[in-house]
């Protein structure tokens, strides 16, 4: 609770005069409120006693200001107070995904994507239920019995005390029904409900596997299974929710008969009078209208707190790969990349993938990374890029450490070609000139050329405007691939990192696509994850990965002719199959 306290307060203290401001107009409006039953009873007396009709009249006119008076300043109190909470709204919102953009990629490899969705929503939306909890409903809760109790016991000083001890324990006996006997019956509907959801979309994503398999009746049957148990915990949660505010408005309705008797004891007495009874209905019905909520706002701040916690990891999570305090900018001039004694496990795990991997890697050289899977190839190219920072020894680019250097600088020497681009759902202009947000027009068009994508754009009715949808589902992977070779020749970098396709793509594609390949490459030091022969064949040199070692190097002339290679048995197998040469 402390945690999300801290959470809170730094979000309202980035604020502090408007803070301070709505809070002090809320307990004005409080204070207003608590004092309607004294004008009423002003009113009350000035009837007893009979005075002049001006001063019954000011009374009433004095009761309906305080009345007008409180309306006004408790609607002036929300208009401060949206604009307080949603200037947090924005903070929340704004400071997680900057902060997202921080993390390194070992982050996103182990979360996911809907989670972290959820938890950025989920941060806002309670923390705008637990800002409402502590500052309009709580704290105006406080402020109103304990001013109730003030100015009742100006007047009738035991009841106040005999009040005092009432409003204790029926708010402590409220909370403890609310959180230990209606609350976890809500929550276990609410999880219910989770299931429910969960459930509904696997069968409903599953739809097609039901009915080539005929197994509509089965899906029927679970289906039906879970929604009786969704009834069972929402009629569980509703009966519970009934008696719990039964047994709340009998205690109100003790507070009642405890402040109406003891008024009429102390009037039988003489100790009281009919404005004093006008005060004690006046002010129970304020008091009840606070106090009627207190164990569902109490158990509102519970799950806020509880569900913020997500939000705050988020935020307290650190980047695994971070700048060094003096980190210089790097300036690639010729483009070599060398690997120095480098060993490297992954934090999931134990068992090295490199160890005492050293190679060069000559400006403009084009390098085929090949070997079967789990080799090592895209963790190779994942150290180049310094997603990951090296267990043992050093990387350096044009003889500087890349630990050395800022990420942004390193990163923004480096262009990078992924198997299955993810494309934005913006226009196709905008995804070419991702890499070079200043690109014009011509400039676009022409890379989109030398990538053998630009007929194809213009083919579209909409052209270089083209929506290309969610991931750029809208594109086959071919267009796509061929659309992200135009985004790394318009970036213009002198380092280029390319993850080939595997497959999915028809001749036509692939022909395309390995002649953008070979355009992209040109002049470049290009480090290719291949799995096609024309790449490899074009390739000045071939490494070979397997369990994390490179096991044969060369060229793919060199390579074929090497008696029991892993490249030549590879090729043999591959070549009238996967590997087809396309010249
Ligand atoms: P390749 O690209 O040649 O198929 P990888 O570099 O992806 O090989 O994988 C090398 C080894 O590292 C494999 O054993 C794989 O399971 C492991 N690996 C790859 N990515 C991760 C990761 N993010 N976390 C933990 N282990 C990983």
């Amino acid at each position: 609770m402390k945690d999300v306290f801290a959470f809170a307060w730094h979000y309202w203290t980035k604020q502090p005069k408007l803070f301070a401001v709505t809070i002090a107009v809320l307990t004005v409006a409080t204070i207003i409120e608590t004092n309607m039953p004294n004008a009423l009873s002003g009113f009350f007396e000035a009837i007893r006693l009979r005075k002049e009709a001006s001063t019954v009249w000011w009374h009433l006119a004095a009761f309906l200001a305080t009345y007008f008076g409180y309306l006004l300043t408790y609607n002036f109190v929300w208009r401060l107070y949206n604009l307080f909470e949603n200037n947090n709204f924005n903070a929340v919102y704004n400071d997680a995904f900057t902060h997202i953009e921080t993390l390194s990629e070992q982050y996103f490899v182990n979360t996911f994507t809907g989670s972290m969705i959820t938890t950025i929503k989920r941060g806002r939306d309670r923390l705008e239920t637990f800002e409402d909890q502590v500052l309009v409903n709580l704290y105006p809760t406080i402020l109103t019995v304990f001013c109730t109790i003030v100015f009742l016991g100006m007047r009738m000083p035991v009841l106040a005390a005999l009040l005092a001890v009432y409003v204790v324990v029926m708010l402590l006996l409220s909370a403890l029904l609310v959180m230990k006997y209606a609350g976890p019956a809500q929550e276990a509907y609410a999880n219910a409900q989770d299931e429910f959801g969960a459930h509904l979309a696997d069968s409903i994503g599953g739809i097609i596997t039901t009915k080539s398999y005929a197994q509509e009746r089965l899906e029927i049957a679970r289906f039906m299974e879970q929604s009786a148990e969704l009834r069972k915990h929402n009629l569980k949660a509703y009966w519970r929710a009934n008696t719990t505010s039964l047994i709340q408005r009998c205690f109100l309705g003790g507070m009642l008969t405890m402040l109406l008797g003891g008024g009429t004891w102390l009037f039988l007495n003489g100790q009281a009078t009919i404005d004093d009874m006008a005060y004690l209905v006046l002010a129970h019905t304020i008091l009840q209208s606070y106090i009627r909520n207190v164990g569902d706002h109490v158990k509102n701040l519970m799950t806020s707190s509880y569900d913020l916690h997500a939000i705050i990891a988020l935020m307290e999570e650190q980047p695994s790969v971070k700048d060094k305090p003096n980190a210089k900018e790097l300036h690639v001039s010729q483009g070599e990349v060398c690997f120095h004694d480098v060993s490297f496990t992954y934090p999931s795990k134990t068992t090295p993938v490199f160890a005492n991997l050293s190679i060069k890697i000559r400006p403009g050289e084009r390098l085929a990374l090949v070997g079967d899977s789990g080799g090592g190839k895209s963790t190779f190219v994942r150290l180049v890029q310094r997603l990951y920072e090296v267990s043992d020894g050093f990387i350096t680019i044009d003889g500087v450490r890349i630990s050395e250097i800022t990420q942004e600088s390193l990163r923004s020497s480096v262009a990078v070609v992924p198997q299955d681009p993810i494309l934005f759902h913006r226009s196709i202009r905008e995804n070419i000139a991702y890499g070079r947000q200043n690109a014009n027009f011509d400039e676009i068009c022409k890379a989109a050329q030398q990538a053998n994508i630009h007929d194809f754009i213009l083919s579209l009715p909409t052209g270089y405007d083209t929506l290309v949808g969610e991931r750029g589902i809208k594109l086959s992977g071919g267009e796509r691939q061929r659309i992200a070779i135009a985004r790394a020749i318009l970036s213009d970098r002198k380092i280029l990192i390319l993850d080939e396709a595997t497959s999915s793509l028809d001749s036509i594609s692939e022909l395309a696509v390995q002649k953008a390949i070979r355009t992209v490459t040109h002049g470049r030091t290009s480090i290719m994850i291949a799995h096609r022969l024309s790449t490899i064949k074009d390739a000045d040199r071939i490494l070979v990965f397997h369990n994390g070692k490179i096991v044969e190097e060369g060229t793919h002339n060199d390579l074929i002719t090497r008696n029991d290679g892993i490249y030549a048995s590879f090729f043999e197998i591959q070549s009238g199959g996967f590997l087809q040469p396309v010249d």
